[in-house]
């Protein structure tokens, strides 16, 4: 009976439409990917892609995957070896069209952000100097000057870590935005479309929502910042008004 307790454990495909941040994660017990993971004995380092490691836990799983995928086909009497050739349907033109719209404000705000902490690599710690000198003078508390740069570098990590995750949702949501109405997902809630748009939309915000505190800890970068801002506001708004529902995807889970 272990197999009905691991139903009733797991969340089924959490992982698919997470933010894979892990540490921050409130599910991982109830995550199948994260307990293989720790059943690997895989770290957070060895989650590095450029760690052999990882690629090794990749290559079992894929492994194990296709071992999966061969019995079942088996015990359905399908000949995976030969298959029937099935011509991919072509995106629609809405499909090509967001597709095209969105990666573009994407790689706008990319290079944007980009520039910016290049821009910026010197301007960072000079205002950490300037804090402790501002400390040190009397002017400014430590306990509040510390608790605002743990701000600045919460955010910047959140940021960070969105930057390159938004375009690969991009893709992902409308890669099978065609398909959302198909039979095998009970709804359209349900289809991978929908579901990951809702991860996106989360990604998108949680990023608005650490540039404001950029923008509010340094407003003479107002004008980068407003900019990055528009981008990430445009994108939002059409994810929102392509998949309306966003919010009442995955229910029951938090992010
Ligand atoms: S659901 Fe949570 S634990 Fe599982 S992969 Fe996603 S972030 Fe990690």
């Amino acid at each position: 009976m272990q197999h009905t307790m691991d139903e009733e454990k797991y969340i089924p495909g959490i992982y698919n439409y997470c933010d894979r941040w892990c540490e921050q994660c409130r599910y991982t017990d109830r995550c199948y990917s994260f307990q293989m993971e720790v059943e690997a004995g895989l770290t957070a380092e060895d989650k590095d892609i450029s760690n052999p490691k990882f690629w090794e836990h990749v290559s079992n799983n894929m492994k194990k995957a296709l071992e999966m995928l061969h019995q079942h086909a088996e015990e359905m009497g399908i000949d995976l070896d030969n298959l029937p050739d099935v011509e991919e349907p072509l995106p629609s033109k809405k499909v090509v069209e967001l597709t095209e719209h969105w990666t573009k404000l994407h790689d706008d705000y990319l290079d944007k952000a980009d520039a910016f902490f290049e821009e910026n690599k010197d301007y960072f710690p000079e205002k950490g100097h300037e804090s402790i000198r501002w400390v040190e003078m009397g002017i400014k508390g430590e306990n509040e000057t510390l608790a605002f740069w743990q701000d600045v570098t919460n955010k910047r990590e959140i940021i960070g870590w969105y930057l390159y995750f938004i375009g690969a949702k991009i893709s992902r949501a409308l890669n099978g935005y065609d398909e959302i109405n198909d039979e095998h997902w009970d709804s359209p809630l349900q289809s991978d479309s929908y579901c990951t748009s809702r991860i996106l939309v989360i990604a998108i915000e949680r990023s608005m929502a650490a540039w404001q505190v950029f923008l509010g800890a340094f407003p003479e970068k107002e004008n980068e910042i407003l900019d990055m801002l528009t981008l990430l506001d445009k994108l939002r708004r059409q994810v929102v008004a392509v998949f309306p529902d966003w919010q009442k995807t995955m229910p029951g889970v938090e992010w």
